[in-house]
């Protein structure tokens, strides 16, 4: 068997040119989305996100604002900064990229966030209303995983709710920001779902795990951390991570997911290719997220009347969530 790649560079063209609409009629309606990010100190991949960022939010007629600060700002610099852009009208989702530096707490940071702004669902009403099954946002990278397995199964001919309620779907890394998630993701679309760890692996009981999968979606951010010899044939496989490797012949720097691709794509009946698989997607989703978050007090103000400002606004959007779908219509 030869695997499907699944085509996230394709989607993210389609997905791109409808959020463009979204957010040129939001800004014709007086309500343009603008995107926030902060980046602290100087991390490579950090600072190639905010610039792919910036491009996009131009590309899309967002506004934009970018906050750079030093590796030893104070935090509380920090979360001034981010309270600033909380108040910032202009401001409609606010982006804390990762990582921060060890002094700096991520959780302060998080907690700083006006949940409304709050693109990436880290603020902890945000994270519980995930883990209720409602979230407000849906993080971009698990997100976008679920994104190219609907599309995937969609054209390959599959009702995907019928495709997950029958499969192991076993998910490894458990970050807050990518693997629990996306746990949660699988759960609420009623798949049978596994999470692993760096304990599982050192316990040896990853590749058992893996072997069941159906489904199987990777974020441990370890090259090549699952072979082919792991996976069960016929697996829909999705590798999230994104690993820099010097290339032994050229020398040169090149990005590689946490699948050994080569193997896999033996064994699999599809897989997400690093890069062009889910990267792609996640910028534009947390694109979608703050084009989200622009049309919120319109969605509101249509649907419950004009009176629902300040905290009325929070209260009526935390009471009207529902799981979004994560197609892009
Ligand atoms: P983190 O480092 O925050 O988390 C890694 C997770 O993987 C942890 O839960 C860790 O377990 C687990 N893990 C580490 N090693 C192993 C192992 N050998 N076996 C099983 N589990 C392991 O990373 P992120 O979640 O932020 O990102 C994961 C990957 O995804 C990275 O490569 C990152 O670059 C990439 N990424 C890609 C994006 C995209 O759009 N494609 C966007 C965001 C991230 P434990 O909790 O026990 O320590």
């Amino acid at each position: 068997m030869t695997a499907a790649l699944i085509d996230g560079r394709r989607y993210a063209a389609e997905f791109k040119s409808e959020l463009a609409e979204q957010a040129r009629s939001l800004a014709a309606e007086g309500a343009r989305p603008g995107l926030a990010t902060v980046l602290v100190g100087d991390s490579y991949p950090a600072m190639a996100y905010e610039r792919r960022l910036r491009r996009l939010a131009d590309e899309l007629g967002c506004h934009y604002v970018g906050e750079a600060m030093p590796g030893d700002v104070a935090e509380a610099d920090v979360l001034a900064t981010i309270g600033k852009l909380v108040a910032d009208p202009r401001v409609t989702g606010i982006l804390v990229l990762r990582p921060v530096p060890p002094h700096v707490s991520e959780i302060a940071l998080y907690n700083a966030l006006d949940p409304l702004k709050d693109i990436e669902a880290v603020h902890p009403i945000n994270a519980g209303l995930l883990s209720e099954g409602r979230p407000h946002f849906v993080p971009s990278t698990p997100a976008s995983a679920f994104h190219v397995l609907d599309r995937y199964l969609s054209e390959s001919g599959r009702d995907p709710a019928a495709v997950y309620e029958r499969s192991n779907l076993v998910v490894v890394g458990r970050s807050n920001n990518v693997g629990k998630p996306a746990v949660l993701l699988g759960l609420a679309r009623n798949a049978t779902v596994v999470s692993c760890d760096v304990h599982s692996y050192r316990a040896g009981l990853l590749a058992e795990h893996v072997s069941r999968a159906d489904i199987l979606i990777v974020a441990a951010g370890v090259a090549g951390l699952v072979t082919g010899r792991d996976v069960k044939e016929g697996v829909i496989a999705v590798d999230v991570g994104i690993n820099p490797v010097e290339d032994e012949v050229t020398g040169k720097v090149r990005l590689v997911g946490d699948l050994d691709s080569d193997s896999v794509r033996q064994v699999a009946a599809a897989l997400t290719p690093v890069p062009g698989g889910v990267g792609p997607v996640t910028d534009l989703w947390l694109l979608r997220n703050t084009v989200s978050a622009a049309a919120l007090p319109l969605r509101i103000a249509n649907a419950w009347g004009e009176q629902h400002p300040g905290s009325q606004l929070l209260e009526t959007a935390l009471r009207t969530s529902r799981l979004p779908s994560t197609s892009p219509t």
